[in-house]
């Protein structure tokens, strides 16, 4: 019998007893290849010397600090490597405990610069379908998952959702990527237009999609133009990054590549890479500014923000990703694996899609190619692809289901950027063997 209240009431996950590098360990000492960083999270893998002597440090230091009281060293650094390498224009840093955190610090952030400068009226998010935000109330309001939001619905603050760019199932035959894109923001911009362009504080999007659509990398020029709605209409971007960034896509933010720079950026995962609980909202100048110059206060605050243990293991993971030149390797040998997928589950009958972008793949799974039907719910593919993975020696993260009656099974791996072309090459042919076992027995 558990005390611990686990997300799965009817059985407890396996007791894990170490991790090292690309491995861990259970308490029967059986091994796993992990293939999915946690849920996207592991950047450097397991047992970092330089993140635990860095955490060490701290903690004979100065283990906490409340924020109310003192700032810390670790937190200001953190601050300075951070805007060092955001994109141009951030300016600012808030500190947080997680992705969730920070995607209710940027609502509220977002919230609170339209009531200090003058436009209170503004109380509406968009965001889109098929997303996912974080499980908090805000996060889960602005989130696209509709499984996720079903029980909380009546009580989440009001957002409208627009469509995902999921070129896969959603892009038109008669359209090239460009004019697809161009569509998605010309829907944004209906949107805008319907709530009332007055009353819209912020879109809300993943950079490049994650836990929801099995990896959604989007198409040329679709940010540009969905930035260039946001502008037209004084409405915020949010760039949610909590999983695509700290390097997850091959640059350091995913925006990067999509020429684009939001008003808001959250980041969390990648940033403390598993050492520490840790994540971070990054602001641009004028919505700090305004605070400052109004109020003088952001509204907001948790008990553990700026953790100084926290922020010297991010300190120190973040360091070790550009000494190690991780960022390139992320990309060179990102798109050598994608290739093993290829070559791995590209003719799998049952396999519709691969996609991804440096460590971040995903594969989406139909019960037939042509028509890309996805396979009944019921048959649960997901839950069962991830038990025979583990009992294969491999984690990844399948998801599914019954998300907008759309999407089906897909698995999404995201590896410690110190993967081996070996070990690359181990998690397709373990995932292969995995997937075609479900479904050969499914089907
Ligand atoms: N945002 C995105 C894009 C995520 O993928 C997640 C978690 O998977 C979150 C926010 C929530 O982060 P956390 O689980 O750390 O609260």
């Amino acid at each position: 019998m558990t005390h611990v209240f686990h997300r799965h009431l009817r059985h407890a996950p396996k007791l894990a007893v170490a991790a090292s590098g690309m491995t861990f360990r259970d308490a029967e000492g059986r091994e796993y290849l992990d293939a999915s960083g946690g849920a996207a999270v592991s950047s450097l893998g397991h047992g970092h010397p330089d993140v635990i002597a860095a955490m060490h440090a701290q903690i004979d230091k100065l283990a906490y600090a409340h924020t109310s009281f003192f700032t810390s060293e670790p937190a200001e650094r953190l601050a300075d490597e951070l805007i060092r390498t955001a994109p141009q224009g951030m300016s600012h840093v808030y500190l947080v405990s997680g992705g969730s955190e920070a995607v209710e610090a940027a609502l509220k952030m977002a919230r609170q610069y339209f009531v200090e400068i003058g436009q209170p009226q503004r109380t509406h998010f968009i965001a889109r379908r098929q997303s996912y935000h974080g499980n908090t109330l805000g996060a889960l309001a602005v989130g696209g998952n509709a499984w996720r939001r079903a029980p909380f619905a009546p009580i989440l603050v009001p957002a409208t959702h627009v469509s995902p760019c999921y070129p896969y199932r959603e892009q038109r035959v008669d359209e090239t990527p460009e004019q697809y894109g161009r569509r998605l923001a010309d829907e944004l911009e209906a949107a805008i237009l319907g709530q009332g362009p007055d009353s819209v504080i912020a879109f809300v999007a993943e950079t490049v999609g994650g836990a929801t659509a099995g990896v959604l990398t989007p198409v040329p020029g679709y940010f540009k133009a969905v930035r260039e709605v946001c502008d037209r209409y004084g409405v915020l971007l949010i760039l949610d990054e909590v999983m695509c960034g700290m390097g997850r896509t091959g640059t350091l933010y995913a925006c990067e590549r999509e020429g684009v720079v939001p008003d808001l950026a959250t980041i969390a995962k990648g940033l403390g890479g598993g050492y520490q609980p840790i994540g971070a909202v990054l602001a641009q100048g004028k919505i700090v500014d305004a605070m400052s110059r109004g109020s003088g206060f952001f509204q907001h605050g948790h008990t553990y923000i700026g953790h100084p243990v926290a922020c010297a293991a991010a300190l120190a993971v973040q360091r070790v990703i550009h000494r190690d030149g991780l960022l390139a390797k992320v990309r060179s040998d990102g798109e050598a694996f994608g290739a093993m997928l290829r070559e791995a589950l590209g003719a799998h009958p049952n396999v519709g899609d691969i996609r991804g972008r440096g460590f971040f793949w995903g594969v989406e799974l139909v019960s037939e190619r042509a028509s890309k039907a996805p396979f009944d719910p019921a048959l649960n593919l997901h839950v069962r692809i991830k038990k025979e993975a583990m009992a294969q020696g491999l984690l990844c993260y399948p998801f599914g289901g019954t998300v907008d009656g759309k999407l089906g099974d897909h698995v999404l791996l995201a590896p410690p950027f110190i993967a081996s072309r070996g070990d690359l090459r181990e998690i397709a042919a373990r995932l292969a063997s995995s997937i075609d076992a479900v479904v050969r027995g499914a089907t």
